[in-house]
């Protein structure tokens, strides 16, 4: 399949990563929009939240109950925000379900 991140989840294309375990992997964002900006998606193809159903939907819990270690990993100390972005008008840009965690600085209160 031509996914990027199924790419870089089967080491195909390489990441500079965080965390990883039989089931999710976490890599810093190659165009970071906070000081620390990590993605986590599941090693599993899954779209977007979209398609998140009563069968995929534990590789969704597993990946927030590691969102606080990958945090911690990636050097945030002082709170962070989790994002994903699902479909057109969302600009959602790679087809694979991915977390964005943005931290290490004061966040803009809005995002938009
Ligand atoms: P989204 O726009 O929510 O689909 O987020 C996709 C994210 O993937 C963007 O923040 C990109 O900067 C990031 N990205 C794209 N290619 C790579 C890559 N090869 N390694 C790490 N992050 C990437
Ligand atoms: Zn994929």
């Amino acid at each position: 399949m031509d996914c990027l991140f199924c790419k870089i989840v089967n080491g195909q294309i390489p990441s500079n990563k965080v965390y990883e375990d039989e089931r999710i992997l976490a890599f810093y964002d190659i165009n970071p929009e906070a000081k620390i900006h990590v993605l986590v998606v599941p090693k599993a193809h899954i779209e977007s939240a979209s398609e998140i159903n009563q069968t995929n939907s534990n590789e969704v819990a597993y990946i927030f109950e590691k969102i606080p270690q990958i945090a911690s990993l990636a050097g945030i100390t002082n709170g962070f925000r989790v994002i994903t972005n699902s479909g057109l008008d969302s600009c959602q840009s790679v087809m694979h379900l991915h977390f964005h965690i943005l931290g290490g600085e004061k966040l803009p209160e809005h995002i938009r």
